[in-house]
């Protein structure tokens, strides 16, 4: 059987149970070794074959599944935070696919919950937003024109901008012609939940230098929104005076 697993944002007890299950059984791991901590190679067997996909390419990568596939071998293909978000897994699946081999797909936690969860944060909230936003700034892979972040951040949702801090500056710069304002809070998560993470506060006006400051180029989740400063309306889901399925108001 072959396992695409997502590894987790980092913390390697944030893997899932099964993903954890599977890794031990395994008798092929291959994992994206820029992302994925090696810590999780440690709960292997001693006898499984790793392989870091830092530096195959697509038909290598089939190439390894297929033979273990036609052995009967058990392997895990270990993709960072959840792998259906920037994983690249849809062309592995359809190469799959396109062979007639069957895999599952064990989601993970991504690493936008992960960063929001370091900085003690809310998405969603009432009177604030109901909606968030994931995305990325254009780099070598294009990004669709009506994904722009200008025109995304002009509904002033709360964002989490995936592989975009390189260029923090620009990010900044489009976000506030989107937002209409520059005072718009963000918060930069450098390696969520890694024991070296680091996390920089600001506002669209002043991040892009704290940002370089801190000399964050990479690894980072650009975390945007007035979900992370100021206030917000109590739920009505736990208000004495609502009255649900499961439980009747107070008053
Ligand atoms: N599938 C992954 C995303 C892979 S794309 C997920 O669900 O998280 C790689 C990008 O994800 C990085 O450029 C960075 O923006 C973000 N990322 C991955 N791990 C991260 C972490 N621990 N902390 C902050 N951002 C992270």
């Amino acid at each position: 059987m072959i396992s695409f697993v997502g590894a987790g944002p980092g913390d390697v007890d944030l893997i899932t149970i099964k993903g954890r299950r599977l890794l031990e059984d395994s008798d092929i791991v291959i994992y994206a070794g820029s992302l994925v901590s090696m810590e999780h190679l440690g709960f292997c067997r001693k006898d499984c074959q790793v392989h870091n996909s830092a530096s195959m390419t697509l038909e290598e990568v089939i190439a390894v599944m297929e033979r273990g596939h036609y052995r009967k071998e058990s392997i895990v293909r270990l993709h960072t935070g959840d792998p259906t978000i920037y994983g690249a897994i849809r062309e592995q699946m359809d190469e799959l696919d396109k062979r007639g081999i069957t895999y599952q797909v064990v989601p993970g936690v991504s690493s936008f919950t992960g960063a929001c969860a370091a900085i003690g944060k809310e998405f969603t909230l009432p009177g604030v937003s109901q909606t968030v936003i994931l995305t990325r700034m254009e780099g070598r892979t294009p990004v669709p024109e009506k994904e722009d972040l200008e025109l995304l951040a002009s509904h002033g949702a709360s964002m989490a901008i995936f592989l975009s801090v390189k260029e923090m500056g620009k990010v900044a710069d489009k976000l506030a012609r989107g937002y209409g304002r520059w005072d718009v809070p963000v918060a930069v998560v450098y390696k969520a939940t890694w024991e070296d993470q680091k996390i920089v506060r600001g506002t669209l006006r002043d991040i892009g230098e704290r940002v370089r400051e801190e000399g964050i180029e990479k690894t980072a989740q650009i975390l945007v929104g007035d979900f992370i400063e100021g206030s917000y309306d109590r739920s009505l889901l736990y208000d004495p005076g609502f009255s649900h399925m499961y439980r009747g108001a107070k008053e």
